[in-house]
């Protein structure tokens, strides 16, 4: 995905709801883009130079928030996307955060323990004056975790001298976070998820899913599904995945790949046992299924012109950040195949940080059930609203989601 076609949406949004093009190019634009060289000591005593970037979308609405991701293709335009549709999120979602997004460009699996906190500290003392528990809030994203969080803080908090655990989210329960935020994100999809089968004119039980992406976000997905009753008949991860018509036991799926098992070397199925019940099938295969709801929650751009014509599913709910090209889009709209976008779907994580962040900042705890209760009932509402804008304004999903957000920023920026 481009920023080009977020600006797109962002101006289509803003011209449905009558605003001005100065209001629209201020809610477009990102607010900041910071650039950082980051010397390094390796462990062999040589000085290694990385690139940091942190790009601060929008504040209108509250604090930049958004995730610092390390990854060799980091780079400025893809962290520009990935922090507009941070604003668009939190908006969409109705809490009090902008949007923002860093990372560095890195291969973090190339270095040392040593090295990576070394990185992490550099990054945090180049940035820390720019962040702070009501400025800007970084999280984990791709291949960072708690661990390099509880770094990032550290170094921000002997820079600032004192202690700011609202600085971060995605915290260690043991640091401050919360139990909820590590399923939030497939919590929330899931919530989504449990109000389509009255959309479709079906009971959960009846209402057949596929997952692409067994990691975080896929398997708590696939957990809060299973529980709801719904028949999840394909799981597949990048190496591979399964498909049973009966449905497919979470647990055996989820203890298997824990333990480094490919999803496609064994019959997980409910109920056989042998491995020629089940059908291997592919990453892509997974997207081709012949079900009510497929789930894209792994990478972006999986569902292009090349393959949208393949796809049977009824509706797709987006955990993956933008999982659907813009082109293929069109033709799905065609098939008549309901897209709940991304910046709906996947916004229980940014829910989740947010109780955090009150839970740290105001002091403001819920318990555990509360918490879940609390992230399905906002992300239901989410979606009857959007659902409710779409037939206000005759348009999809995507663009309905868009109004919102847009309309609630520029109510702050007016
Ligand atoms: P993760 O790294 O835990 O899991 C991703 C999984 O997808 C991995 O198991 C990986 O092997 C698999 N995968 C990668 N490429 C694949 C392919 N081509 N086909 C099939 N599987 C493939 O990441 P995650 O946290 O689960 O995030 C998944 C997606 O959801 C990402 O796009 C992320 O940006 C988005 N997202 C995550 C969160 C969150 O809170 N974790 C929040 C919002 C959006």
């Amino acid at each position: 995905m481009s920023y080009q076609e977020i600006d797109n949406l962002i101006h289509k949004a803003g011209e449905k709801l009558g605003l001005n093009d100065k209001i629209i190019k201020q809610i477009s634009e990102p607010q900041r883009i910071i650039e950082v060289n980051l010397p390094v000591k390796m462990d062999s005593g040589k000085i290694k130079l990385f690139k940091g970037f942190r790009v601060q979308h929008n504040n209108a609405r509250g604090p930049y928030k958004g995730g610092l991701r390390y990854h060799h293709e980091v780079n400025l335009e893809g962290v520009k996307v990935l922090s507009g549709l941070m604003s668009l999120k939190t908006a969409v979602i109705d809490i009090p955060f902008g949007g923002a997004k860093g990372g560095i460009e890195v291969s973090p699996s190339n270095l040392s323990k040593c090295e990576l906190k070394r990185l992490t500290k550099k990054f945090a003392g180049a940035i820390y004056d720019v962040i702070g528990e009501r400025k800007d809030i970084p999280a984990p994203d791709l291949n960072t975790d708690p661990r390099i969080m509880k770094w990032f803080r550290q170094e921000y908090e002997s820079i600032v001298g004192h202690s700011e655990p609202g600085v971060i989210t995605g915290k260690a329960f043991s640091d401050g976070g919360i139990k909820v935020r590590d399923e939030a994100t497939g919590l929330g999809g899931a919530a989504i998820a449990e109000q389509l089968p009255k959309i479709i004119g079906k009971k959960p039980c009846d209402t057949t899913v596929a997952i692409q992406g067994f990691g975080n976000v896929g398997m708590h997905i696939a957990h809060h599904l299973y529980h709801m009753g719904f028949k999840i008949i394909a799981i597949a991860d990048i190496d591979g995945g399964i498909s049973h018509e009966d449905g497919l036991d979470y647990y055996k799926t989820y203890t298997h790949r824990k333990r480094g098992g490919r999803l496609c070397d064994v019959c997980f199925c409910d109920k056989h046992g042998k491995s020629t019940d089940c059908t291997n099938i592919s990453a892509t295969e997974v997207l081709e299924q012949d079900v009510d709801i497929l789930i894209p929650a792994a990478i972006g751009d999986q569902i292009t012109v090349k393959n949208a014509a393949k796809i049977k599913a009824k509706a797709i709910i987006e955990m993956a950040n933008h999982p659907i090209s813009q082109n293929a889009e069109e033709i799905l709209a065609k098939k008549k195949i309901l897209v709940i976008p991304d910046i709906l779907a996947n916004a229980g994580g940014v829910l989740g940080s947010y109780l955090e962040w009150k839970e740290n900042v105001e002091g403001e705890k819920l318990e555990y059930n509360e918490a879940v209760e609390h992230i399905k009932l906002k992300m239901k509402s989410a979606l009857l609203n959007t659902m409710k804008i779409a037939q206000k304004y005759k348009c999809d999903l995507r663009l309905a989601a868009y109004i919102i957000a847009v309309n609630r920023i520029a109510k702050k920026i007016k």
